[in-house]
C-alpha cells in the first residue's frame, strides 16, 4: 500500500516537473534566450526523496532556503552530484556551514558576509559562485542590497579570490514587471561597466511569474510549488 502511495507521487512530482520544463523551453525557444534559462528546483521542507527521485529525472540544481534543513538532505544525497543553491537569508554565524557546503549562494547582500563566505570556503573547492540579491523595491523590510550601494559591494565581492560573482537575484513584489525590466538593465550596466566575463545569471521569476521574468531577461527561475505542490 504504501509502495503505490510512494509511487503515485513520485509518478505526480515528475509529471509537474515535466510541465514546468516544457514551459521553460517554449519561452527559452520563443525569446532566443543563450545560454538557455536554468530551471533551479526550490526544494525546501521536501524530503530527500522527492529531490532523489527529480535529480533521476534530470534535475541538478536544486535550492534551499534552511540550512539546518539543506544540511541534512545534502548529507542522505551525498551520493548525488547535486549543484546546490542557498537562497535563504543568511545570518553571520552561519556563513562556515554554507561556504563549506554550498555550490551556488544567492542571496548575498553585505560586504561582511561576503568576506567571511571567502574566509570559509575550503581551499580545496572551486570558488563559490555567489549572486548579490537587490532590494529592488526599496523596501525597509526585504532583504537586499540597495542600489545606491551596489558598486561598494561589487568591488568588494571580485576582489575576493574564492567567490565568483555570477549575477544578480531579486525577490521583488506581487507584481514583478517593473523590478524585472530595472534589475536587467542594472545587470546589463554592470557587466559593461565592470567587465565580468563569468557575469551571465539573472536569477528572477517564480512559480508565479516565471514566463514573465523570462520574457525580461531572466536566466534563472526558482520553482517551488509548480513543481512539487504546496507548502504545509
Ligand atoms: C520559496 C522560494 C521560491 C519558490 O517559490 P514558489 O512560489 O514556490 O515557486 C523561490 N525563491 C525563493 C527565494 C524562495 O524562498
Amino acid at each position: 500500500m504504501t509502495q503505490i502511495s510512494h509511487h503515485a507521487t513520485s509518478n505526480a512530482l515528475i509529471r509537474h516537473h515535466m510541465a514546468v520544463k516544457e514551459r521553460l523551453c517554449a519561452i527559452n525557444d520563443q525569446y532566443q534566450i543563450h545560454p538557455k534559462a536554468v530551471l533551479l528546483a526550490v526544494s525546501k521542507t521536501r524530503p530527500s526523496s522527492d529531490i532523489a527521485t527529480l535529480y533521476q529525472a534530470g534535475q541538478g540544481d536544486f535550492g534551499e532556503n534552511y540550512l539546518q534543513e539543506a544540511l541534512i538532505k545534502m548529507s542522505e544525497l551525498a551520493h548525488l552530484p547535486i549543484t546546490w543553491h542557498y537562497i535563504g537569508h543568511i545570518q553571520r554565524n552561519k556563513t562556515k556551514d554554507i561556504a563549506t557546503h554550498f555550490d551556488w549562494v544567492q542571496t548575498v547582500e553585505r560586504d561582511i558576509i561576503a568576506k567571511r563566505l571567502n574566509d570559509q570556503r575550503p581551499d580545496e573547492l572551486p570558488p563559490l559562485n555567489v549572486l548579490i540579491q537587490i532590494n529592488i523595491d526599496d523596501e525597509m523590510s526585504k532583504s537586499g542590497c540597495h542600489i545606491d550601494e551596489l558598486d561598494e559591494l561589487i568591488k568588494v565581492i571580485i576582489s575576493l579570490p574564492k567567490l565568483t560573482l555570477r549575477g544578480l537575484m531579486i525577490i521583488p513584489n506581487k507584481d514583478g514587471t517593473d523590478a524585472f525590466v530595472r534589475t536587467k538593465a542594472l545587470f546589463d550596466d554592470i557587466k559593461a561597466r565592470f567587465n565580468l566575463a563569468q557575469f551571465d545569471t539573472l536569477s528572477m521569476g517564480m512559480s508565479g511569474d516565471m514566463e514573465q521574468a523570462l520574457a525580461h531577461g531572466s536566466t534563472m527561475v526558482r520553482v517551488g510549488t509548480a513543481i512539487f505542490g504546496k507548502r504545509d
